[in-house]
This record gives structure tokens, sequence and C-alpha cells, in this order.
């Protein structure tokens, strides 16, 4: 029978370990939650890197066991290869030059070489357990090469390819040396997919312009075939988050919050650490707020969760410094004896924990310099089941070509951001309601369950017409 192959570089699960025992554990990520339908079928499985390194072979072979029954086949990668694979070329070539972040991108022979490596060592795997007629929809930046090195091995499998982050503009992606290696690898793929029409348009360009390929609409002619190129903007669990609000422990963590923040009105910030979530003018923009408008000293919080990630990175590590600092100088230059300005805290939160916090606040802010698509601000309009609340929104992220209702910013423009915090303060219910429920609707058609479907679905009619064109 048919199957379908998911490939991404992470397992959708958990490990942790007790007494020499690994223990697995699902995780609840919103890809993991859309693709569960999916990869949970008969034979049907999802290829990736379980998140730790397991160098031992019978470890292996245990941990491998144990995936199985979850339809969950590993890939095992050293410490050499986590280095260099993901977080040297993945982390500090491909993700800063995506998020338009060139400068901080280093070019590193020895970590392109690691990428080609575990590409090849993921193709591997899957070439044991594919056949011929089987479906394979590979994930992210972390496998572009994929695609075509499967491709050179099973021509007529169907390979679908969706990218998570942004793609940028030529003149940002032309300054990786790697990228005429890095487009043929994608377009190994018969279906490419990204979050928005920008993304889709600045790929095809980019292939015009390095390969000798021709491409008309959306569609890319390459070593005689034909490549579909198409935006699929990517949507969260809306049931989900919507039901969580009359889940007991939310309930109980809203009140919490109630008897702490009884006069203020609460800006939520929630992001991982990372240089392309702009926290840095945020915290501008809020501390622009209380110089210019002394009124809401004692009468705003800024609540900020920030995530702890890639912290070994030094331009990690220095961002998080700088948030430190300025967090501290804002608290200790605007806090009264009875009121901090700004809740800060650096680590992560149950799923409970951050409902009560979109339940409950009265504005969400989101002012990424760039992002993917953002489902922070698609699980904040989902949890809104009042209809009320402010989603003020960064134009660079995805979810702002289609969360239109937003408050929509400039994330370098801290004056705009103070402002639109101060009309978010002041925002009429009624209006609330009008964009918030129009934000709804646009969440709540296209949740991730429609995503996969409408992805799947292109693909297949993808095979189709080539199968035709033959
Ligand atoms: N998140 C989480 N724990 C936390 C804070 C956030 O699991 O303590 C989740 C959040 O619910 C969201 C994801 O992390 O689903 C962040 O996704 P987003 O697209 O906003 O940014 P990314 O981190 O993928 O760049």
């Amino acid at each position: 029978m048919r199957k379908t192959i998911i490939v991404s570089n992470r397992l959708p699960v958990k490990i942790s370990e007790s007494n020499g025992e690994y223990n697995l554990q699902p995780s609840e990520g919103g890809l993991a939650t859309g693709l569960g339908s999916i990869y949970r079928e008969g034979n049907n499985i999802w290829v990736g890197w379980p998140g730790q390194e397991i160098s031992d072979p019978k470890e292996q072979e245990t941990v491998t066991k144990q995936l199985r029954k979850m339809n969950l086949l590993p890939v095992f990668l050293s410490q050499d290869e986590i280095n260099n694979y993901y977080e040297g070329f993945s982390n500090e070539t491909l993700w800063p030059v995506f998020h338009y972040m060139g400068v901080y991108a280093r070019y590193d022979q020895g970590y392109w070489d690691a990428y080609y490596q575990v590409n090849k060592k993921f193709r591997d795997i899957i070439l044991k357990i594919a056949d011929p007629g089987d479906i394979i929809w590979i994930h992210d930046y972390q496998l572009l090469l994929l695609p075509g090195m499967l491709r050179a091995e099973l021509p007529e499998i169907s390979i679908g390819f969706f990218q998570h982050i942004p793609f940028p503009s030529f003149e940002l992606f032309r300054l990786i040396p790697w990228r005429a290696e890095i487009l043929e690898g994608m377009l190994g793929a018969d279906l490419m997919g990204f979050h928005t029409f920008d993304d889709t348009r600045h790929f095809l360009n980019a292939v015009s312009r390095i390969l000798p390929a021709q491409t008309s609409a959306n569609v890319v002619s390459y070593n005689d075939r034909a490549i579909v190129v198409e935006t699929f903007p990517m949507g969260i669990d809306f049931e989900k988050y919507s039901k969580l609000g009359s889940d007991p422990e939310v309930q109980k963590q809203m009140e919490r919050l109630k008897e702490n923040f009884q006069q203020e009105k609460l800006v939520l910030s929630i992001d991982r650490l990372d240089y392309s979530k702009g926290i840095l003018q945020r915290l501008q923009a809020f501390e622009l707020l209380l110089q210019l408008h002394p009124e809401y000293i004692g009468k705003v919080v800024l609540y900020m969760i920030v995530v702890p990630s890639r912290d070994t990175v030094p331009q990690y590590k220095d961002l998080r410094d700088e948030i430190d600092k300025l967090v501290g100088n804002i608290n200790a230059r605007f806090r009264t004896l009875a009121w901090h300005p700004i809740q800060y805290f650096y680590r992560s939160f149950p799923i409970e924990t951050l409902s009560a916090l979109y339940n409950f606040a009265d504005i969400c802010l989101v002012t990424p310099m760039r992002d993917g698509m953002n489902l922070v601000s698609k699980e904040y309009v989902a949890s809104r089941n009042n209809n009320d609340g402010v989603l003020i929104l960064s134009e660079m992220a995805g979810a702002s070509k289609e969360l239109i209702d937003a408050l929509i910013v400039n994330p370098n423009n801290i004056g705009a951001i103070t402002r639109s915090i101060v009309e978010a303060i002041n925002m009429p219910k009624a209006e609330q309601e009008r964009r918030m429920k129009a934000m709804r609707t646009v969440v709540a058609k296209f949740n991730v369950n429609h995503w996969v479907k409408l992805f799947m679905t292109r693909l297949r009619e993808v095979n189709e017409m080539q199968q035709n064109m033959l």
C-alpha cells in the first residue's frame, strides 16, 4: 500500500533519561498536531532526529524499537553533526540570511560539508524504507538538499517540500556561497510550499537568476521536470486554544492573574530568544510609552516571556545580556513601590499558563523583525472567545498577510509601536470586537488541519498533472 513519509529535522517527541532508561513522550507542537492525522495512520512514518545525542548502538536499537511503535524512525546524529549541521550551517548560516540578518551569517566550509553529509544520512535512511509509489513530505531549512538527493535515486517518487521560515529576496540569498547547490536540492521536489506570496516570489526569482531554469507563473522547468511553487500559510489548532479557556487549571491561573493585575492593562509578549523577534525594539517602545505618557505609570504592565533558545551561540548570548540590561534599566527607572513596569521571565511555560495569559492579556504585542509565520499571534486570536483584546502585529511576520485586522506596525519604527500601544489601550470595545471577530474567522477556517489537507491534495494533483504530461 502507498505510504506517506514525513521528514523533518526533529521528531515530534520529547526524550528524557532516568536511571539509564529513555522515556519518550509525544510532543505537542502545532506541526506535530497537524501532521498527527497523517503519520499515525497505517504504515505511514515520520523520519527525524530524536533531539538528543545517543551514541551507544545498543541504546540506539532500544530507542528505535520504542519509536517504531509511535510510527517514528530516528536519524541519530553525533555531537559533531549537531554542532556543524544543526547549530552551524542551519542556525548560523541559513537562519540569519533567510531572516534578512546577513551580517550575522557565517560561511564556513566545515558547516557546509556537515550539512551535506547529514542530508545524505537522512536520504540513506529514507531509501531503506521508501517504495516508488510513496509520498514524501519534507519540512524546513535543515533539509534543503534532501529533495534533490532523493530525486536522484527515486526519479518517480512524489516529493513535497515546505519551508517554515521566510525565503529572502535574491539580494540576500545570493550571498550564500552554496546558493546554486541549495536551489538544485530544493528543486528535487514536485511541490514547493511557502507561507507567503512574497516568499514564493523570492524563491522563483532566485531560481531564475541563479540556475539555468525557466519559470513561468508558479511553475519551474528544470532538468525536464516541472516543479510547482505555491503559497500555503500555515494555521494552528484553533479548537485547542479556543477550548483551553474553560480548562480548570487555566481558569485557576486566570484568577491569580486577576488578583495580581487588578488595576493594570496587561500587554503580553512571548517569543523564543532570537534576534529576528525584535525584542529590544519592543522594550524601547515600551520605555518610550512610559516616558511620553506618565499617566500610564502604575496602569500598564508588560508581561514578557522569552523562551531560552540557542544560547550557546554568541549572538544569542549577547542578545540575552542586552535584554537583561534593558529590562533592568526600565524597571529601575519607572518602578514604584507597588508596581513594576515589566514582568520578565526567561524560561518556558506549560500551555495552560500560556492560555491563561492569552485569555487575560488586554493587548498582545508581536513585533518580529522577520518571522516566517508567527504562531503566537494566531494563538492569541484563537484564545479570545469573548472577541475582545487587541493584537499589535509586525508587518514583517507572515501572519500579517492574513491577520489584516490587527494593528499593523513596522517593527523598526519605535514611535509607531508606542502609538499602537496607546491606540490599543484606548480602543473602544466595539472596535476590538469587530477586529477580533474578523481575525478569529480567518484563524478558525485556515487551521492546521486545513493546511495539511490543502498541501497533500495539491501534491496529489501535481503528480497527476506530471503523469499526464509523460
Ligand atoms: N511556546 C511554548 N512555550 C512557551 C512559550 C511559547 O511552547 O513557554 C510556543 C508558542 O505557543 C508557539 C511557539 O512556541 O506555538 C512559537 O512559535 P512562533 O511561530 O511564534 O515562533 P518560533 O519560535 O517558531 O520562531
